[in-house]
């Protein structure tokens, strides 16, 4: 038989899923989260839940939602990721696991030494692995890995690689852009652990979109996986050159919205290229899961949803106002529960995410995996209201923290910010420019180095150019005479 990575748990009944999900959310509610917690021993006590009541997925409704905030520090060196990471010692691994556990460590240690189980124990705790949230603070939060957990990431990837149907000789190009965020080192491990060969580039800020095409002519992969705006910028650009793709199958995309309208833009470029029956894929995943899921293969049109891993995590849809637990296929916000983690861990944890559609436990009528499917129709950042996020150039940007970050220069009389999508194409990448109005005497070139690496420390995204304007354009620009409220931050990317 051949390796799968998908074996017991894809063709399981639902009824059998259940089973195993509540066995495991009891398991790691008593065994690892509880005691090894510091946030959510807290959480568990300040609101008097015992533990041993959790014993179904349905009992999860008795424990508060977790959320960004619950992450944020709010004064500096507070440091609340570190109380999300399981941290045991030997007293508390005493208390919290079974007889029968403690026994065969017991035995372990008798057989093996003292040494060996302690490092065994240690492997399977202490992080070695790191990525971050963006955008949502000044400091990003970091999500921590430990060895267990680096094997899921790897476990994830091959699932990944085998929903999509990527076959062992198919090459692959990964232009995520290098940095410590998950797609990028999900797709990296994910290839890796696949056993297929796989290219990162790094994306444009690595590579340039020249060499990013010259990477695909000389590599001629099947597979192109990276951000949707920045794909689409590299193939248009490729094809406009002339560049040749035929070899291409499959284009998956990530860490942004994908409709029908850009998967056919990709396609049409691609036959441009002579690539025939491309298919192109969505992905879905965060920080705070430490993974990704994907659709699988389907005729253009058609989505296949999220193939969610029911044996690691459990997924809630819930009402975003009154926090009730919408039933099977209703629209609502995503709520993510772990179940087999270590390192960093979240139990009911508020995405911010919407979907419609909501989740389905009928089989996928393509590939037949019986395991429960996230409908692909997710709108990200529902938060805007109360943190002003936005997507800036694939990356989760807090408005507040362009204004913090230009209100520190003094030598900046006005600013304003513009965000476009190039030539006006709703499919194009995102371009940001900042405006100006220096005080008098300022050194203008001093001034926009300063600007540059401090906009790019406190939203991880660069602007396209500073311009500087006279003081009569900007009170123009910003409106301030004329409107109610002046336009500081201008998104004029055109609604799609
Ligand atoms: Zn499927």
């Amino acid at each position: 038989m051949s390796f799968n990575p998908w074996e017991k748990i894809a063709q399981l009944s639902r009824k059998e899923i259940r089973a195993l999900q509540n066995q495991k959310l009891r398991q790691f509610i008593n065994e690892q989260l509880y005691p090894f917690s510091p946030h959510y021993k807290k959480l568990f006590d300040q609101n008097r839940i015992d533990p041993r009541q959790i014993r179904t997925i349905e009992d999860l409704k008795h424990i508060p939602f977790s959320s960004k905030l619950d992450l944020l520090d709010n004064k500096p060196g507070e440091n609340r990721f570190r109380e999300f990471v399981l941290q045991p010692d030997p007293e508390k691994i005493k208390k919290a696991w079974p007889p029968a556990k403690l026994l065969s460590l017991a035995g372990e240690k008798i057989v093996k030494g003292a040494d060996y189980v302690q490092e065994k124990i240690s492997r399977e705790y202490r992080p070695n692995f790191m990525t971050f949230t963006t955008g949502t603070t000044n400091r990003p939060t970091p999500f921590l890995y430990s060895r267990y957990d680096v094997d899921n990431l790897y476990l994830y990837g091959e699932r990944m690689i085998s929903a999509m149907s990527i076959g062992s000789q198919d090459k692959l190009v990964n232009m995520f852009p290098y940095a410590p965020h998950l797609a990028f080192w999900q797709v990296a491990f994910g290839g890796v652990a696949g056993c297929v060969l796989i290219m990162s580039t790094g994306g444009g800020k690595v590579m340039g979109t020249d060499g990013n095409i010259k990477v695909l002519s000389m590599m001629q992969p099947a597979v192109i996986i990276g951000v949707p705006s920045y794909v689409y910028h590299v193939l248009r650009t490729a094809n406009e050159q002339g560049v040749k793709l035929p070899s291409v199958k499959k284009v998956v995309l990530g860490a942004g919205r994908v409709d029908e309208s850009l998967k056919a833009r990709l396609r049409y470029e691609l036959e441009g290229m002579g690539a025939q029956g491309v298919s192109v894929f969505g992905t879905y995943g965060f920080t705070e899961a430490r993974c990704a899921w994907v659709e699988c293969p389907t005729v253009p049109g058609i989505t296949s949803g999220y193939h969610l891993y029911p044996d690691k995590e459990i997924f809630e849809i819930i009402d975003p106002q009154t926090g009730e637990v919408k039933g099977e296929g209703g629209d609502g916000e995503i709520v993510y529960t772990t179940i087999d983690s270590r390192g960093s861990a979240v139990l009911r944890y508020r995405t911010g995410d919407f979907v419609k559609g909501g989740i389905t436990w009928e089989p996928c009528p393509h590939c037949q995996k019986t395991v429960p499917r996230l409908s692909s129709d997710i709108t990200r950042i529902s938060d805007t209201k109360d943190l002003n996020l936005s997507k800036v150039k694939g990356q989760l940007v807090n408005f507040d923290n362009f204004a913090a970050a230009l209100n520190e220069f003094n030598e900046i009389r006005e600013w304003q910010i513009e965000i476009k999508k190039r030539n006006n194409d709703p499919h194009d990448l995102d371009e940001m420019f900042i405006y100006l109005c220096p005080n008098k005497g300022v050194d203008t070139a001093k001034l926009e180095r300063e600007i540059k690496s401090k906009i790019m420390l406190a939203t991880e995204v660069s602007p396209n150019a500073i311009m500087f304007v006279s003081f009569e354009e900007m009170v123009n620009r910003l409106q301030l005479e004329t409107a109610n409220k002046e336009k500081r931050i201008l998104d004029n990317r055109p609604k799609n």
